[in-house]
Formats: C-alpha cells, sequence, structure tokens
C-alpha cells in the first residue's frame, strides 16, 4: 500500500490524482488539501476516507467540521494545517497540487520530513529551487515531476547523468494565440484566453499558456530539476502537443516521450516511479494524426517568455518577482481590470524596480513576492 497526501486534491491536478487512485487499489489517500470548496472536499472525504483534511480558510474548515462530524477524520486549516498535512506520518508521498508560492513550506516541511514528493506545484521551484533541490539530496527524497514536460524529460533521461544531456527539448503547445500579432493580441478577452486548444487545466495555468509565461515558468523548473543550463533548454512549439518534451543526448541521440495529453499519465508515473503501471485511456494513432510540427517561438510577439529568460538569467529573487507580479497580473486580467498585453508589461517593469536579492532565504522570497504584489497593487489604482 502506497500512501499519499494531496495538498490542492479539489482542483484540476488534484481530482486527477485521484483519479489514478480509483485505478490502482495499493493506494491510499491519507491526508487532503485544498482552499475553499467545501462541498467538494465533504464529498473527497466521504469517498477516500482520509485521517486528516484540511481548508485554507478557518470558516470553511469550521463548515467542514460540521459537516463531517459522523466520520473519524481531523479538519485542519490554515498553513499550520498545510504543514501538518505535508509531514502527516503515515504518509509516504507528497502531491503538490496547489497553485503559487504557498507551497514552498509545505514542500520544504515535507523534504524534511523524508517524503518523496510528486510536484506539480511549478511555482515552488521556479522560486526556491536552489533550496529545494540540495535540501532533497540532502534528505535522500525524490522529487518526482508531475508537469508533462518535465515526467516526459524525466522518462526520457531514464536515469542517466546531467553531464550527458547536450539540450533539452521543451515542448510548448503555443496556445491559442498562436501566430497572432501583438495588435490582435491587444483585443483578447478572458473567455479566449481561458480556451486552451489540447489541454483542460486551472483558470491560472490556461491563462499562462496563452501567453507562454508557462513556458517560461517551465524553462525555471527544468533547470532546477534536471541541472542543465539555461542556454541548453530549448523550446519547441508543437501545436499537437503529442510529444511532450525529449533530450537530445551528448551522442546525438533524441529520446522523447509521446502520448495523448492527459495528465493521469505523468500523475501515476510519479507515484509509482520507477514502475510503469497500465491505465486505460486515450492512444496515439499515427495514421490518425498525420503529421507531428514544430516551430520556433515568437518571443517579441509572446514577450512572457523573453522575460522568464532574463529572471532565470538575473537568478535570486527576480524569478519569484516574475512569477508573483504575473500571478497578480492574471488575476487582473481574469477580474477584467486589466488588458491582456498588461499582463507581460506589469511583469517587465515590477522586475525593473526590484533590486536582486543573490541566493535568497524562504523569508526573503516572500518578501520579494510581497513587495511585487505591493508594487503592482500601487501602479494598478494609479492607472
Ligand atoms: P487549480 O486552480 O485547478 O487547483 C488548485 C488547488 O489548490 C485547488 O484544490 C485549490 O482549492 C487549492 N488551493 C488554492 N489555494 C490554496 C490554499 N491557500 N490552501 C490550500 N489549498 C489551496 O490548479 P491546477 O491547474 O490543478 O494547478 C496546480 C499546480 O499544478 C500549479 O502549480 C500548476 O502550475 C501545476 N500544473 C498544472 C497542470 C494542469 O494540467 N492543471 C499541469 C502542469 C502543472
Ligand atoms: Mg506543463
Amino acid at each position: 500500500m502506497k500512501k499519499i497526501a494531496i495538498l490542492g486534491s479539489t482542483g484540476s491536478i488534484g481530482t486527477q490524482t485521484l483519479e489514478v487512485v480509483r485505478g490502482n487499489a495499493d493506494l491510499q489517500v491519507v491526508a487532503l488539501a485544498a482552499g475553499s470548496s467545501v462541498e467538494k472536499m465533504e464529498a473527497q472525504i466521504r469517498e477516500f476516507h482520509p485521517e486528516i483534511a484540511g481548508m485554507w480558510g478557518e470558516k470553511e474548515a469550521r463548515d467542514l467540521q460540521e459537516r463531517v462530524a459522523d466520520l473519524d477524520v481531523k479538519i485542519a486549516s490554515g498553513m499550520e494545517g498545510l504543514l501538518e498535512m505535508a509531514t502527516w506520518p503515515e504518509s509516504q508521498v507528497l502531491v503538490t497540487a496547489i497553485v503559487g508560492m504557498i507551497g514552498i513550506r509545505p514542500t520544504i516541511a515535507a523534504i524534511q520530513a523524508g517524503k518523496d514528493i510528486a510536484l506539480a506545484n511549478k511555482e515552488t521551484l521556479v522560486t526556491a529551487g536552489h533550496i529545494i533541490i540540495p535540501l532533497a539530496k540532502k534528505y535522500g527524497v525524490s522529487i518526482l515531476p508531475v508537469d508533462s514536460e518535465h515526467s516526459a524529460i524525466f522518462q526520457s533521461l531514464n536515469g542517466e547523468p546531467a553531464d550527458k544531456i547536450e539540450k533539452i527539448l521543451l515542448t510548448a503547445s503555443g496556445g491559442p494565440f498562436r501566430g497572432w500579432t501583438r495588435e490582435a493580441l491587444a483585443h483578447v478577452q478572458v473567455e479566449d484566453a481561458l480556451r486552451h486548444p489540447n489541454w483542460s487545466m486551472g483558470r491560472k495555468i490556461t491563462i499562462d499558456s496563452s501567453t507562454l509565461v508557462n513556458k517560461g515558468l517551465e524553462v525555471m523548473e527544468a533547470r532546477w530539476l534536471f541541472g542543465v543550463e539555461l542556454d541548453r533548454i530549448q523550446v519547441l512549439v508543437h501545436p499537437q502537443s503529442i510529444l511532450h518534451s525529449a533530450v537530445q543526448f551528448v551522442d546525438g541521440a533524441i529520446m522523447a516521450q509521446m502520448g495523448v495529453p492527459d495528465m493521469k499519465l505523468p500523475i501515476q508515473y510519479a507515484l509509482f516511479y520507477p514502475d510503469r503501471r497500465s491505465m486505460a485511456g486515450g492512444r496515439v494513432d499515427f495514421f490518425t494524426l498525420g503529421q507531428m510540427t514544430f516551430e520556433k517561438p515568437d518571443p517579441d510577439t509572446f514577450d512572457g517568455l523573453r522575460l522568464a529568460y532574463e529572471a532565470a538569467r538575473a537568478g535570486g529573487s527576480m524569478p519569484t518577482v516574475y512569477n508573483a507580479a504575473n500571478e497578480r497580473a492574471v488575476g487582473l486580467f481574469l477580474d477584467r481590470k486589466i488588458a491582456y498585453l498588461q499582463i507581460s508589461e506589469l511583469i517587465g517593469e515590477a522586475m525593473g524596480h526590484h533590486r536582486v536579492v543573490r541566493e535568497p532565504g524562504v523569508e526573503e522570497i516572500l518578501a520579494a513576492e510581497q513587495e511585487t504584489y505591493e508594487y503592482i497593487a500601487g501602479r494598478i489604482s494609479r492607472k
């Protein structure tokens, strides 16, 4: 029996992780955490019987407590609750399916408690990779990528060391606005940006996919996960989303992982690694597919990608500013307070305003996040 904890269980990755649990009788959920959807959490508790469950808000946690009073489950809330669930003694693997930098502290605590991490929460690595990766090494725990591209790279690497990698080929679908001009992008509405051609995901990451900021975050994620310098990570736009990423080795061989776009595969692979389990679902038929195409990304139109490389090169606290500014800007766009192109504009401005802190600790990372939030709030109220 493999026992797992899921932070962010009501979201897109969280619910797909629970589908994987339904398909594998030897997986058991011992802890579940979510933000605010009490009703969904109640249903999950009744189906999966975790030992502990938590809501971010205290009010929601009290509501949940009343709803499940007939069950033997501990209810927790806030950061304290997330930390308790991340380090729950019975759990072996923590699935980080939460959005944003809120994942940093629980991930660190879980590593220190010796839990393997099935990592979906890329913001944690982007902003604190320099802390997380050495810490995982120190405690001898595995960081198993759930992000589809990184899972593809991990599967293609198949244990070969970083010095055998010549290049990482990171694929991107290009999103719904592939080939568009900036003039056209100026008029994009929320509904247009939420329509991803190939993947069904949470709202924030769907917007990030359309701006290519998601790919920018993934470049930084790949750099930490695989220990490869930035100029050896190449982004390829591949609109069919069948080749999920590849590794080019020092002898010129390229190994890639392909399949239909379905997050359950990388989730299941991370949970059972190194075992590959059978899984029902779609299969690629190359005759129906006909062709796979590749294009260079356009960093002038999609300047969120260009800014990501800038943030990664600046290093230190700059990726935090990139990430935090994007998070706020995406929120403002979803609330229809700013135009689509202002997302990357605000990221660039926040980065220009920031003085980099080298090797930031968790407190300094969270301070840079706060500073960026305040900067963006000030920028918007002045408009
Ligand atoms: P989502 O918005 O669908 O779900 C987020 C989950 O986190 C929800 O359960 C929500 O309740 C919970 N949550 C939010 N704030 C919380 C808080 N303060 N305390 C406790 N729980 C909280 O997001 P998602 O699309 O599932 O993405 C999750 C992470 O996985 C992100 O980092 C994203 O970049 C990454 N990711 C997602 C996909 C995908 O296909 N959705 C693919 C690759 C990577
Ligand atoms: Mg991805």
